[in-house]
């Protein structure tokens, strides 16, 4: 069988755009079943051989608050695409990461086309690809889609990832005391009901009650409504106690950790201010 990659990004990451690059003319618009977001899919034909590409829609995040990402999310886990190649605008590096980690969170296979390297350049930044690979665990292939640069590398690295079909753990990223220690008890009642553990990962699906992820409690209720109510109980009280002691919500300590752990990534050189006279590009 063809192997699969689903290209995914923030939106105006350059994902269309690297999408022709790969596919050329042969590509194809269908629709996701019943909705009306468009589903494009192409075939790549290289050195790695063929290369079926479905191009997600744009998201910023995978939590069910818009069509996009449930779209997105629910495309990963029901078709369980080979690898995610997660389109990453080099000039912007921060805001994108925020969805890399969630990627990771979710433990896909990820692989990295570091776009718009042109861009970068030309504000007067490198970054450190082989660096920023290091620190997260996956390939980090520099492209510029614009100009097909760097596609076929890109292609050969997630075919190899494929390949490899290497078990990643997840990504375990702390949120704090308060977080963690709720996210390891509601981590417990999941296991050991099996909720929603052959879809998501027991860590994930905590982390999704309390981001308050409609799609996800809904899904949950349908499997087994004793622990759904338990585990929005739960996030309930976290909410409650963050609220009294911090004044703040869940959601915005998990973004702010999120955030926190990518910054701490890019502040180990990873982005590099060019001098006057260097020669970038
Ligand atoms: P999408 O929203 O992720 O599908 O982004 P698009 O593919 O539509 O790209 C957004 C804009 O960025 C378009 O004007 C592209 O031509 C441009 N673009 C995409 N990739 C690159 C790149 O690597 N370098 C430069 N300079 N421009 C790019
Ligand atoms: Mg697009």
């Amino acid at each position: 069988m063809e192997a699969t990659i689903a290209l995914a990004g923030n939106p105006n990451c350059g994902k269309t755009t690297l999408f022709n690059a790969l596919t050329g003319a042969r590509q194809h618009v269908g629709n996701y079943p019943g909705i009306t977001v468009d589903k494009k899919e192409g075939t790549y034909i290289g050195d790695s051989g063929r290369i079926h590409v479905v191009d997600l829609p744009g998201t910023y995040s995978l939590t069910a608050y818009s069509l996009e990402e449930v779209v997105a999310r629910d495309y990963l886990v029901r078709e369980k695409p080979g690898v995610v190649v997660n389109i990453v605008d080099a000039s912007n590096l921060e805001r994108n990461l925020y969805l890399t980690l969630q990627f990771l969170e979710m433990g896909v296979p990820v692989c990295i086309a570091l776009n718009m390297m042109d861009v970068a350049e030309k504000r007067g930044f490198k970054i450190d690809s082989d660096k920023l690979s290091r620190l997260l665990g996956v390939p980090v292939i520099p492209t510029i889609a614009r100009s097909g640069q760097g596609k076929d590398e890109l292609m050969a690295a997630a075919a190899k990832t494929i390949r490899d079909n290497r078990n990643q753990p997840p990504l375990t990223i702390s949120y704090g005391e308060d977080v963690d220690n709720a996210l390891l008890d509601m981590e417990k009642v999941i296991r050991n009901n099996r909720f929603l553990t052959d879809r998501y990962n027991a860590r994930w699906i905590a982390l999704k009650y309390l981001e308050k992820d409609e799609k996800i409690m809904e899904e949950g209720r349908e499997a087994n409504a004793g622990v759904a109510a338990k585990l929005a109980n739960e996030a309930v009280q976290v909410a409650v106690h963050l609220k009294r002691t911090l004044e703040t919500y869940p959601e915005a300590i998990i973004a702010d950790y999120r955030y926190g752990y990518i910054n701490t990534i890019v502040r180990q050189d990873v982005i590099r201010r060019g001098q006057e006279n260097d020669r970038l590009y």
